[in-house]
């Protein structure tokens, strides 16, 4: 096997299209990030149940016919580590789950498929959690108060851009009950300052590096069919 290159490229929207008939021709595989994730899907010529399920792809690569395939190990990361993190309580669990964007979409995609587990949506565009409430029948209701998403919740998932860039929470640990656990699909330096709080107040919760991680792990098992050397990406992200 020729030495392989994993590089950061930056695409604007517009030139989407062209960047990844240029990967085509070069049988090239990768990672899509924000904010190219749903344009990735329509472009890929074949996608995993998943990528078609979250509408969002970020893992693809080139087959030997040529042809894009997409998948989504957004869907597998945030299960697999929600589920280490949950055990037991996965099962019929309540989840308050805020947002309405690709990484919610991949949060449904894996909630649907726990036993007895529902949602409470909360979106700041609720017609845009509307329209992902129809897809999705695990979502019981949608709220136009992300307290109210909360309240009864013995699971709350940010899956906002809401903490990346400021100590800004999605909504306040007051009205999260004491025992929930709190998983935050946002990394920062440091951990985000919801998790930071949380875990002061002794509650269970995560920010989203653990998720980042697998993520990461699963892409490279899904281009290369052998297991990921998990440590050694863990180090490399410290
Ligand atoms: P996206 O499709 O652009 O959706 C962004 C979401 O954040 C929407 O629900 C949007 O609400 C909401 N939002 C943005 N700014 C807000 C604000 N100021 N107040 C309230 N809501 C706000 O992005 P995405 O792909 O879903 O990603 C969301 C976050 O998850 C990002 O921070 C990303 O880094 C993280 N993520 C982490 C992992 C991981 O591996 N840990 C994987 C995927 C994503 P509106 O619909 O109202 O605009």
């Amino acid at each position: 096997m020729q030495p392989l290159r994993y590089e950061a490229i930056d695409v604007a929207p517009a030139a989407l299209d062209r960047a990844f008939e240029t990967l085509r021709k070069q049988r090239g595989a990768g990672n899509v990030t924000l904010p190219h994730k749903e344009a990735a899907y329509r472009i890929c010529d074949q996608s995993s149940r998943e990528a078609a399920r979250a509408e969002a792809v970020n893992t693809f690569w080139t087959d030997a016919d040529g042809q894009l395939i997409g998948a989504n190990t957004d869907v597998g990361g945030f299960d697999n580590t929600a589920r280490d993190m949950l055990g037991d309580a996965l099962d019929g669990a309540r989840i308050a789950l805020l947002g309405a964007g690709g990484a919610a979409r991949a949060v449904l995609t894996a909630v649907e498929r726990w036993p007895g587990a529902h949602v409470a949506l909360w979106n700041r565009d609720g017609a845009r959690a509307e329209r992902i409430a129809a897809r999705f029948d695990v979502v019981r209701r949608v709220h136009a108060d992300a307290r109210d998403a909360a309240r009864e919740a013995t699971v709350v998932i940010n899956a906002t851009s809401i903490g990346l860039l400021d100590d800004a929470v999605p909504v306040s640990l007051d009205d999260v009950p004491r025992d929930a656990v709190v998983l935050d699909l946002v990394y920062r330096p440091g951990g985000t300052a919801w998790v930071r709080e949380a875990i002061a107040r002794g509650m269970r919760a995560s920010d989203g590096l653990p998720m980042l991680l697998e993520q990461g792990a699963l892409a490279f098992e899904a281009w290369f069919n052998i297991a990921a050397p998990r440590d050694v990406m863990r180090d490399a992200v410290r």
